[in-house]
């Protein structure tokens, strides 16, 4: 299997760690293959997306632009990556675990007759064989299970911070091609009617470098208005558990854990968040967890570095306060 391709779904501005990810594990696989790598760019991405796929190890990029991709829909992204990974023969598709990502993976694969991974964390290649050892966590991350992958064509999504991205080479040459699709945009099955854009709090949370994240243990909105104000202080982002999104206090994109984001900051502060195991397989990649619970015997403590046990309509504003000092301090 010697064809690889890294799907990337174009988004405004210019190219995310999400997609640098994907780019790295189809370069990695391919180093181990002897294969080669072509980023296909599905929509019209920022220009810099064609530098830069070359820079993350594509050898190849090619850019599959329409006016029916103009505005993501599944059905229309789906057949035109079809298209896209039959002329470039593709072998193994590798695609972001992005909302989009995951919508489109299971039914490429189907169209395209091939086997599909989703929440893979690597997949290394033997060039003697051909064949394809994918990694994926299983039991809420409580262990890994692999899978050999001996026959063509295979479409892998990666989860997002499972691998650290290549060394980038800004100035890497690549070939460079517009790729042709037919698409008939009746093929859409839903209509775009509305398109609410939800005003972020800080970086992506796949992207923060300190996390402040609520649980059910808040009790209410007015609850995460205050680890709003620290983490702007922090200059980090809002996160949730799923009970916090299910009450409705915060959007479902919040949501970190099993059925919502992974996410990798330096620091990750859980409050009132108890720490079931599927909030845990969220945090995984983070780097110092401290938890602030009123429940000395929270699992949360468990997975945590530092401690506090306290009310945290006590513990936060005091935070709050300690921050504000320490900046007036530094004249920040
Ligand atoms: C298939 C499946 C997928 C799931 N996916 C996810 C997922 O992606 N993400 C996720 O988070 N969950 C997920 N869950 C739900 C998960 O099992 C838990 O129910 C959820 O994480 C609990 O959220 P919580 O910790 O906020 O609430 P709780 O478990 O109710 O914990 C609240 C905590 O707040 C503390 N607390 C209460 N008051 C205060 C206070 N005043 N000050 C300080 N601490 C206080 C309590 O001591 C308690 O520890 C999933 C479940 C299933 C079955």
């Amino acid at each position: 299997m010697k064809n690889v391709v890294a799907l990337l779904i174009a988004a405004p501005g210019s190219l995310r760690r999400t997609e640098a990810e994907v780019l790295s594990a189809a370069r990695r696989l391919a180093d181990g293959l002897g294969g080669r790598v072509t980023a296909v760019i599905l929509g019209a991405a920022d220009e810099s997306w064609t530098a830069d796929a070359a820079a993350y190890g594509a050898e190849r990029v090619a850019r599959v632009e329409h006016a029916a991709l103009g505005s993501y829909q599944a059905e229309l992204a789906v057949e035109a990556a079809r298209q896209a990974c039959l002329a470039l023969q593709a072998e193994v598709c590798f695609v972001p675990s992005s909302t989009y990502g995951l919508e489109l993976a299971p039914v490429l694969a189907q169209k395209l007759g091939a086997a599909v991974v989703a929440d893979v964390t690597a997949a290394a290649g033997d060039a003697a064989t051909g064949a394809v050892k994918i990694t994926k966590p299983v039991y809420g991350g409580k262990a890994n299970s692999e899978l050999i992958a001996r026959q063509a064509p295979l479409v892998l999504a990666m989860r997002s911070r499972a691998v650290a991205p290549v060394e980038k080479k800004a100035g890497a040459a690549a070939e460079v091609m517009k790729l042709d699709v037919q698409l008939d945009a009746a093929l859409a099955k839903s209509t775009i009617v509305e398109r609410k854009t939800e005003a972020a709090g800080g970086a992506r949370l796949e992207d923060a470098r300190i996390i402040v994240s609520g649980g059910r243990g808040l009790g209410g909105r007015e609850g995460f208005a205050l680890l709003e104000e620290l983490a702007g202080l922090l200059g980090g982002s809002v996160g949730a558990s799923r009970a916090a999104c299910d009450q409705g206090w915060v959007p479902a994109s919040w949501q970190i854990g099993q059925t919502g984001k992974k996410v990798a900051p330096e620091l990750y502060l859980a409050v009132g968040i108890s720490g079931a195991s599927q909030h845990l397989v969220g945090i995984g990649g983070a780097k110092h967890i401290v938890a602030v619970n009123k429940d000395e015997k929270a699992p949360i403590f468990q997975a945590a570095e530092a401690g506090v046990v306290e009310d945290f309509k006590t513990f936060i504003p005091a935070l709050i306060q300690a921050v504000k000092k320490h900046k007036a301090a530094e004249g920040k």
